[in-house]
């Protein structure tokens, strides 16, 4: 979750950072399904988005893991250990207080795992171990290591994170089941099938190279393992269509740039990543109007008195976050931005 953030100043005077690097697909490397090549997603600027992608991915890593660094404790003050969006009913008139808005995070998780068919005791049982790729501060995976007694392994870019989560988990008395590291999910320490549960709640958006993600989640999933992936998309494009309306492609653009996110996906893109990969089950679906009520949320707690206090001591860089969370609700309004679950199973 990316609420209370902002860039960091660090990456404000890279070259590269104008509204058209992160957030354009000129910098995506797609990796096309039928093929084992990367590529660029746009022919004008191909070229010139190949060359620059190494030194971009490295200096994306190295911002998204600042700004994580710099601003998860805010965010732990103000909403808790959970950096993700609630899930609540559509059209559901309750606003979501404080106290209501954990219950609806805790909901997420267990919406996404009924969604991924993990819907009964037997089901529970095959779950022993659990990857949580893009941990945060660990939330999903204290919840995950206390409901399956399963072991969960978490990474995240940011060592900050990684402590805190670790803190957290021995605080629980949960260290022996749930331990985080500091990992690129691009490039995982881990074995082929390790995990019988490969989780990434909220992070996929922040994956420059998303054929390289899914790569790597499937990789690391055990035979008749799950992959749930939940993540900010950009809506599917209809027959024909190459690419965004350009004022749609302005709103994403504006908020990579405050939140660190390279080019965006729709959950078309993720089906077809995993289908390449001949994997079973693979379902999608779009949760936007059940977040819907979160957005308009995190402004009002911004907007508390402890919510003021805490980011004017955290400076510009929160202030900025929060000028940016009106354009979430405008791309979910206008249905740019869709909150998707994708998910799948590794054949046995
Ligand atoms: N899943 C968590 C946190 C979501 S915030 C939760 O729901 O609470 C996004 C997380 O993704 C951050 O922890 C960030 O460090 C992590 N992340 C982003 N890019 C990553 C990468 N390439 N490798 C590992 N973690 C990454």
């Amino acid at each position: 979750m990316k609420a209370t953030l902002a860039a960091p100043s660090s990456l404000t005077s890279l070259p590269y950072r104008t509204n058209s690097s992160f957030g354009s697909k000129s910098s995506l490397l797609f990796r096309s399904p039928s093929s084992s090549s990367s590529v660029s997603m746009t022919t004008t600027r191909g070229n010139v988005a190949v060359a620059a992608a190494a030194t971009s991915t490295e200096a994306l890593r190295k911002g998204i893991a600042e700004f994580y660094n710099e601003t998860s404790g805010l965010w732990e003050e103000i909403w808790g250990d959970h950096m993700h969006h609630g899930f609540c009913d559509p059209d559901s008139s309750v606003q979501l207080s404080d106290s209501g808005h954990k219950e609806a995070q805790i909901r997420m998780i267990e919406e996404s795992l009924r969604f991924a068919g993990v819907t009964d005791e037997e089901e529970e049982k095959k779950i022993k171990k659990v990857v949580d790729v893009g941990c945060g501060i660990g939330g999903s995976s204290r919840y995950l290591a206390s409901k399956f007694g399963a072991e969960c392994i978490g990474i995240t870019l940011s060592p900050v994170q990684a402590k805190r989560a670790n803190d957290l988990a021995a605080a629980q008395s949960l260290a022996h089941k749930a331990s985080f590291q500091v990992a690129d999910a691009l490039d995982q320490p881990f074995e082929d099938g390790k995990f019988d549960l490969v989780w990434s709640m909220e992070s996929g958006e922040h994956m420059p190279d998303k054929a390289k993600f899914v790569k790597e989640l499937v990789r690391v999933a055990a035979p008749g393992g799950r992959i749930i992936i939940v993540t900010w998309c950009h809506r599917n494009l209809s027959a024909g269509e190459e690419a965004l309306q350009p004022w749609e492609q302005n709103i994403l653009d504006k908020i990579c740039k405050t939140f660190y996110l390279p080019a965006w996906c729709s959950t078309d893109d993720y089906v077809n990543l995993l289908q390449s990969h001949s994997l079973q089950d693979i379902k999608c679906a779009d949760w936007s109007e059940n977040v819907a009520p979160f957005w308009p949320a995190v402004i009002r707690t911004a907007l508390t008195w402890k919510g003021l206090v805490s980011r004017l001591r955290s400076g510009m860089k929160s202030i900025k976050g929060a000028l940016t969370m009106p354009l979430m609700i405008e791309g979910y309004k206008k249905g740019v931005i869709k909150f998707g679950i994708i998910t799948c199973q590794k054949p046995l």
